[in-house]
């Protein structure tokens, strides 16, 4: 008799060989020196500009970002100030950043909070920062490294792809992303670990084509020369 219910094939696998936090780090330091500079693009004079010009690149470029901060900063330079302005004028100061109704709701949202818990100061701990409305895991990281100089590893698409092919990680999943990465590469690395990867992500190993002909890590890089993620 025929059954009714048939084990569906086993997709192919996805896995890469796990690199060795020796191997991770002969590749890190070649990147390092291909991209020297990896700090963020975002124009910033303290911990709330990078803040609020972290939640507003959502979807957009640093560039256009960097194109309305000033505007919006010398409006409402502090949280106090933002966390009382008022949405329309807001809207229109940011209109360009793209999904501009959210992305106001959201920084002023954001102002509150550091208004009503921290005094309107931007605080320096993870759990701090997640606990804030619109802020993330990644965004937070981003601030810890770039606003504090500590170490994180923020993690967004760039950073998941490059490492998912070059075997640092097997998990598409962003915490655990940065926990593979976290105990491959040593502290004092984890704050380049975002701007270079998203770098060599920009440049070289692009989502749809990576340019591994191109690519000066091929050599230790599991997935070169056919790439499918
Ligand atoms: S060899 Fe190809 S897949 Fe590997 S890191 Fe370089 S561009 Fe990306």
């Amino acid at each position: 008799m025929a059954t009714l219910f048939t084990e569906p094939p086993k997709p192919p696998s996805l896995t890469r060989p796990m690199a060795t936090p020796k191997k991770a780090l002969v590749v890190f330091e070649i990147l390092k020196k291909d991209y020297p500079n990896p700090r963020t693009e975002l124009v910033f004079e303290d911990p709330f500009q990078l803040l609020i010009a972290v939640i507003l690149s959502a979807q957009c470029t640093d560039a256009r970002v960097n194109s309305v901060t000033p505007g919006l900063f010398a409006q409402y330079p502090t949280a106090e100030k933002l966390s009382n302005a008022s949405a329309p004028v807001v809207e229109k100061l940011i209109h360009s950043c793209g999904f501009y109704k959210n992305k106001t709701k959201a920084i002023i949202q954001t102002a509150k909070s550091l208004v009503e818990r921290f005094e309107g100061k931007v605080p320096g701990t993870m759990d701090e920062l997640v606990s804030l409305a619109g802020v993330g895991r990644k965004t937070a990281s981003v601030i810890l490294n770039q606003a504090f100089d500590l170490p994180a590893i923020a993690v967004d698409t760039h950073v998941a792809r490059v490492s998912f092919r070059l075997g640092w990680t097997q998990s598409k999943n962003p915490l655990k992303i940065e926990q593979d990465l976290k105990k491959l590469l040593p502290e004092d690395l984890w704050a380049l670990v975002n701007g270079t990867l998203i770098l060599h992500g920009r440049k070289i190993c692009k989502a749809r084509k990576p340019l591994c002909a191109d690519c000066r890590i091929a050599k230790q890089c599991p997935s070169a020369p056919k790439t499918k993620l």
